[in-house]
């Protein structure tokens, strides 16, 4: 059962972080309510008030502007999988949004709720990874802007304040040329691993090489030193280097035994998926 809730709907960034700033504790942004309402239901997060952002017509917007992908934070999975220009630009964030969930979770799930979780269980975050992705943050004193590979701390942690809103993602398309692809394996709601792969392929050697994982963590990762190992290899030679990493998944990664699987399956599978996922990037199995 839920208890008694109030909720506010604010129609600008400003005033939700304001009635944010103002009840502290007591409350908490609301958006699908996919995460949040069923934490209230089984009692363990509490909340007297809810601060419902889907009146802010700002973070809404889903627009293209020639270079960026501008995403307003309440934009849902739905719409970004059904999005002509996501698909069009943004194809790994277009693919890894189709995945989420069903129909029901993605018709109200938003993006902005899927990151500011922080679960590590996400299938955006990693091909937001491999894009340019830069987050824009608001707050009733103002704002801010930080590199997406910067706004998750930890397990189910941001680099939001508790007045902050995620306000929106400026999403930069992959160059020209350079091929994209995302993988994930999921035994449970959410995938157990998924990779988010980009790079090209010129005289046989690889380029633009760029690597993220998520759920094997506490936090999705880019996988930069891995990258630059892979910068001019063939793509044979790189899938033996992503097979043959497990120790760098290990340190870099750290991921733990759980019910998603043991340390030695993860870092086995992470070779697995990016080396099927190189290979698709670019479009040796016939996908580009
Ligand atoms: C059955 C089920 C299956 C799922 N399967 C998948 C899956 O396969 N892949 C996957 O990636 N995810 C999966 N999810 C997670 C899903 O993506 C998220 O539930 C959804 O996107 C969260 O968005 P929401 O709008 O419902 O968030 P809410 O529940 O409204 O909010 C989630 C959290 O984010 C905060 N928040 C929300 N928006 C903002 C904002 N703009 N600024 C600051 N804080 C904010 C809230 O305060 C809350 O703490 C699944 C969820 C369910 C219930």
């Amino acid at each position: 059962m839920l208890s008694p809730l109030r909720v506010c709907q604010p129609t600008s960034v400003s005033e939700a972080s304001a009635e944010l700033a103002r009840l502290g504790d007591e409350a908490k942004v609301y958006a699908g309510g996919t995460e949040l309402i069923p934490l209230l239901r089984l009692g363990l997060v509490h909340y007297t008030h809810l601060v419902d952002i889907k009146r802010i017509p700002a973070l809404g917007e889903l627009a293209w502007d020639g270079q960026t992908m501008h995403i307003g934070s309440a934009v849902t999975h739905r719409q970004l999988e059904r999005s002509a220009a996501v698909a069009e630009h943004l194809p790994l964030l277009q693919q890894a949004a189709a995945l989420v969930a069903n129909v029901r979770v993605r018709n109200v799930g938003t993006l902005g709720g899927n990151l500011c979780f922080g679960d590590p269980h996400s299938d955006p975050a990693p091909a937001l990874l491999v894009y340019d992705t830069r987050v824009a943050i608001g707050k009733h004193s103002g704002g801010r802007t930080i590199g997406f590979e910067t706004f998750f701390r930890g397990l189910y942690e941001t680099a939001l304040e508790p007045d902050e809103l995620l306000v929106a993602l400026e999403v930069a398309p992959l160059p020209p040329g350079v091929g994209s692809a995302y993988l994930r394996t999921a035994r449970f709601e959410r995938p157990s691993l998924g990779v988010a792969v980009a790079a090209a392929r010129h005289d046989g050697q690889l380029t633009d090489v760029r690597l993220a994982v998520s759920c094997v963590g506490p936090v999705p990762m880019r996988l930069h030193a891995l990258e630059s190992r892979l910068e001019g290899a063939t793509l044979v030679e790189s899938q033996r280097i992503v097979r043959q990493a497990q120790r760098h998944y290990e340190e870099v990664l750290q991921p733990v035994d759980d019910l998603h699987g043991s340390v030695a399956y993860k870092t086995y599978l992470t070779g697995v998926l990016l080396g099927r996922a190189l290979a698709q990037a670019v479009g040796a199995n016939g996908r580009k």
